[in-house]
């Protein structure tokens, strides 16, 4: 079979897809909140997908135990930051992007000048924060979570219901506990277990909602919130109204 131009531009399979807007999405300007696993793949199908606009927020350095499941790190990347390694792999993945580490809890964010924000956060509340600040903001946000073979995916849109309008006592009793795979040298954090493919899975499905917000397909995007159980291999969607006592919403 012989190439033709097509061949060579980089996006021309992904320009087939008719409502995928290319140039949208390249000049999107997205944050993706985390650089452990979920961070890592989203990274990567986000500049595959032609965003180049990526800041990538997370305070957290290199853990040998992270090495199965983040494509993007290496054993001689033990110690350093991730969102510097994570933002160095995947500009040699897509060299046009322009993908900056930000070496901060999103909680210390001041700057939120973002079309998107992807959630790849391991804690009940920095996903709040960044939750409120999206809907305050008008925000299309995408959190995305794991926990072993299952995982779950929110789409919240600027109107619609928001993660706090989805939250219960439960949510709220752990809130301080940071669920992470990883831990912290300082704090006590329970180790939760974790498995590569649930992480692409869920990740992968974040960044397919970030491509239809930033082509300006909203009315594409799922609603509700979708639970993957990689165990039975099932995937659910749980119909959601925003909260009438959601504070996130007071004055809609
Ligand atoms: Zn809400």
């Amino acid at each position: 079979m012989r190439a033709d131009a097509s061949d060579s531009d980089r996006f021309d399979r992904m320009r087939r897809i008719g409502w995928l807007d290319m140039d949208r999405i390249s000049r999107s300007r997205c944050m993706v909140a985390g650089a452990g696993a979920l961070g890592n793949e989203a990274v990567k199908c986000m500049v595959l997908a032609g965003f180049r606009n990526i800041d990538v927020v997370d305070m957290d350095r290199v853990a040998g135990s992270n090495l199965s499941r983040c494509v993007m790190f290496r054993g001689e990347d033990e110690g350093r930051f991730k969102s510097e390694v994570l933002a160095r792999r995947a500009t040699e993945l897509y060299p046009d992007a322009d993908v900056r580490p930000i070496n901060s809890r999103v909680q210390d964010l001041t700057d939120w000048d973002y079309d998107l924000v992807l959630g790849c956060l391991d804690n009940f509340s920095a996903r709040m924060h960044v939750n409120s600040h999206a809907v305050y903001r008008g925000i299309p946000y995408v959190d995305g979570a794991t926990d072993g073979m299952t995982g779950r995916i929110q789409a919240v849109l600027p109107g619609g219901p928001c993660l706090q309008c989805a939250s219960n006592g439960s949510h709220a009793r752990v809130a301080d506990l940071r669920f992470s795979c990883t831990g912290d040298a300082h704090v006590f954090v329970p180790r939760t277990a974790a498995e590569i493919t649930t992480t692409s899975v869920i990740a992968a499905i974040q960044v397919r909602e970030a491509e239809k917000m930033a082509s300006g397909r909203t009315d594409l995007c799922s609603r509700g919130i979708t639970y993957y159980n990689g165990e039975v291999g099932t995937m659910d969607t749980v119909d959601l109204d925003a909260d009438p006592d959601c504070p996130n919403h007071m004055g809609d």
